[in-house]
């Protein structure tokens, strides 16, 4: 089957900073990649760079069969345009840490915003849509309440919705738990769950090992820019080879 994603030897510097250094994963369709990894290793920027949030210095990405940010005709490439890398951009969802949710919109309003103003569909349709969104994430009783009016949980769950309503093809959370007072983490995770079970295609930064171990296809643990071991959730969590994943699982758990 064709992956959804694919990376090959993908590299990314910040000035001296090698934030990413020959990065190379590929995820089958219906498929949920963990990636797990000290801060700094280039969890986050990998994710930026399979939306095009950054542009890669090196390597390719492919998302849904299509290489990002570059047109080929015959053997030369040339850059896409904003509208193109925009468009291009719609075919994968994220979550952050951190809920950015429009604060003066309703969650109702948060989740139409994007197929309404960004994909121009109609406003009747949309709205039916997000009510069924909510509903998924267990929120029908919210559809009016303000970000502030919600707990984090609450925020993260209207997040993931929000950016379901796109009707994305993959869908890129990072670490969408870590903000999270302990108790509302399940919650948000629930809803993963449900939609990694609905079958979508997902990669999922986190530090929720449990998470990873019952819910992941394959596990990436990168340190440094690079990927140091991956494998099946119980051969890179429970049995791992490396030295330094044993030490970062020690520290999470
Ligand atoms: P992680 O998500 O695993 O914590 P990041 O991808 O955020 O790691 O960062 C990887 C490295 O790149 C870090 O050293 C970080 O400081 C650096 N970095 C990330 N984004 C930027 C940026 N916009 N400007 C400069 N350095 C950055
Ligand atoms: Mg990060």
């Amino acid at each position: 089957m064709m992956p959804i994603v694919v990376t090959t030897d993908v590299r990314k510097n910040f000035g001296s900073v090698q934030a990413l250094d020959g990065v190379s994963i590929q995820i089958p369709a219906g498929q949920v990649l963990c990636i797990v990894g000290p801060s700094g290793s280039g969890k986050s920027t990998l994710l930026r760079c399979i939306n095009q949030l950054e542009r890669i210095d090196s390597g390719a990405v492919w998302v849904d069969g299509e290489l990002i940010g570059y047109r080929r005709v015959g053997d030369k490439l040339y850059e896409l345009t904003d509208a193109e890398i925009a468009r291009q951009r719609l075919t994968s969802g994220m979550v952050f840490q951190r809920f950015n949710l429009f604060q003066h919109m309703t969650a109702l309003e948060n989740i139409i915003e994007g197929p309404v103003t960004v994909q121009k569909r109609r406003r009747t349709q949309a709205i039916d849509e997000a009510l069924v969104l909510l509903e998924r994430v267990g929120l029908s009783a919210k559809r009016d309440a303000y970000p502030s009016e919600l707990s984090g949980g609450q925020q993260q769950r209207v997040a993931i919705a929000r950016a379901l309503a796109m009707k994305p093809k993959l869908m890129l959370f990072d670490e969408p738990t870590s903000a999270l007072d302990p108790e509302l983490v399940g919650e948000v995770l629930a809803v993963m769950k449900d939609l990694a079970r609905s079958g979508m295609t997902m990669i999922v930064v986190t530090h929720e090992l449990g998470f990873a171990r019952e819910v992941a296809n394959e596990v990436v643990f990168m340190d440094r820019g690079a990927i140091v071991e991956r494998g099946s959730p119980q051969e890179v969590l429970v049995h791992p080879k490396q030295q330094r994943t044993r030490d970062f699982i020690a520290a999470v758990l």
